[in-house]
């Protein structure tokens, strides 16, 4: 076993089931309620600045929230230039990283209201986000601590996205800047000012604009622009396959050859329920599996395997239990599912779903990028050709016999990245354990909201390059030569 780990707690947070904690947590961010935004740069010089964009609440479209100026090819070439390692000691970059997190803490409300404003975030979903932004600091910055110092790369790309806007901003930059890497950051050009509102954050804690700075940017262009540049030391990458493989291409023609690419990608999620599960937990965690977040989570799950003896009674109850999700505004005290992030991604998920066999779906308001949760029957997962990034769980059942042939099918689509099994046999789930290729295995509860520390999230195949963020392996990837760690 690894017993290597970081002294420090992970955040409490707060207990929403508790009304108090819920009221005072709604009450702060009612603050807010009719703030804008600009988010701009974060460059060690002045930024050029490029075209000013108007940013929408995907709730309510006609709502603005606020602007975005988009960097320039300049700003790129000059943030390039710029970027110089936070070449102080460990312990004092741990210092100023946990302060950050204080600070993350101290500004929840208004983080929470930006999360729901621009990337449509439920509460349960704003209290998950930061909680694990702040383990991420904390961990990365305990370790880096631990580990004493070492020498980083150089110069980290990090390209983070919508759907973890300051989760996953966070963990990035939090370990590239733990080692002492000089970090170029670019949000996702869905949520700049979440990405915004953090930065300012992790600056206001001290640290340093020649080691941090943020370019505001589409993919295309300036995230191409940033990917194609002959001093990057190392990229950190979570988003889809496919871009996955361009910035790949781009590095393997710019960068120096030792230059790594850790990338989080896709995933076609699978979870098996056999005849021995026990059905009220099967429905709680489907749900929040297959529909948290509007399925907009790389770990979520999207192909449930039902043993025949008990499908027809898991389906009742799951049909049952979709029937009382509430869709709409995540502003709503009670909203269980928010909005898609745009209508682009909307439309792609509706087009998908009037292709495939229905088997149950729940309306969604008609006005904003709303998708209601909807199951699909599939006699596979092999009839799943793409990941469908929304509230959409493909439903397949499998004779008792054939949990070999499923095993292989799930392995078959050469992604691994979560993987669900609900069963009280456990020669069956040794057998799957075994078995799938997955980096995030999950038994007899939800298959999503990996904890940074004890559960180290990422895949393998498809999915991504690994090591795993929030495990005790991640910094070393960020080092030029790794630390010597106190592995068994
Ligand atoms: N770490 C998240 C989870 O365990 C998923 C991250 C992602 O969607 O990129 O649910």
């Amino acid at each position: 076993p690894n017993l290597y780990q970081p002294q420090r707690p992970n955040s409490m947070g707060r207990d929403l089931t508790d009304p108090m904690a819920l009221q005072a947590l709604w009450s702060a961010r009612e603050a807010f309620a009719s703030k804008t935004w600009g988010a701009t740069s974060l460059l060690a010089n002045k930024s050029e600045g490029g075209a000013t964009q108007s940013l929408f609440n995907p709730a309510t479209p006609t709502q603005p929230i606020g602007h975005v100026i988009w960097a320039t090819q300049t700003d790129v070439a000059q943030a390039a230039q710029a970027a110089k390692p936070w070449s102080v000691p460990a312990a004092e970059r741990a210092k100023i990283l946990s302060k950050a997190a204080d600070l993350y803490e101290e500004n929840a409300a208004e983080l929470f209201a930006i999360l729901a404003r621009e990337a449509g975030k439920t509460l349960i979903d704003c209290e998950a986000e930061l909680r694990e932004a702040v383990d991420f600091l904390r961990y990365y910055a305990a370790q880096a601590e631990q580990d004493g110092d070492s020498a980083p790369r150089g110069t980290v790309l990090c390209i983070s996205p919508w759907n973890f806007p300051a989760a996953i901003f966070t963990g990035q930059i939090a370990a590239a800047l733990a080692t002492g890497n000089a970090v170029l950051a670019k949000p996702a050009e869905q949520t700049p000012i979440t990405g915004w509102f953090c930065a300012t954050l992790m600056q206001r804690a001290g640290v340093p604009a020649t080691a941090f700075q943020v370019l505001q940017g589409k993919g295309a262009d300036i995230g191409a622009a940033l990917s194609a540049l002959p001093t990057l030391n190392a990229t950190c990458f979570t988003g889809s396959t496919a871009t996955a493989q361009t910035i790949n291409r781009a590095m393997a023609q710019h960068a120096p050859a030792d230059a790594p690419l850790i990338a989080e990608t896709g995933g076609l999620n699978a979870m098996i329920v056999d005849s021995s599960a026990l059905p009220e937990q099967v429905v709680r965690d489907v749900l929040a599996s297959a529909f948290q977040s509007a399925g907009q989570r790389c770990s979520a799950l999207r192909c449930l395997y039902i043993q025949e003896d008990i499908a027809a009674e898991i389906k009742t109850m799951l049909f049952g239990a979709m029937d009382l999700l509430e869709v709409g505004d995540p502003w709503a005290k009670s909203c269980d599912i928010g909005p898609i992030i745009d209508t682009t991604a909307q439309k792609k998920i509706t087009d998908y779903v009037a292709k495939s066999k229905i088997l149950k779906a729940i309306s969604a308001p008609q006005s904003g990028c709303f998708v209601g949760p909807v199951a699909l029957e599939v006699t596979g997962i092999a009839d799943l050709k793409e990941e469908v990034f929304g509230p959409v769980l493909h439903i397949a059942t499998y004779q008792a016999d054939a949990l070999p042939k499923v095993i292989s099918d799930i392995n078959a689509t050469g992604y691994g990245l979560t993987f669900g099994m609900h069963s009280r046999i456990d020669s069956r789930v040794e057998t799957a354990v075994q078995g799938v290729q997955a980096g995030n295995i999950y038994i007899n509860r939800n298959q999503i909201g990996a904890i940074v520390g004890s559960q180290p999230f990422g895949g393998t195949g498809l999915s991504g390059t690994g090591p795993k963020a929030g495990g005790p392996n991640y910094l070393n990837r960020f080092r030029a030569t790794p630390a010597l760690l106190d592995l068994d």
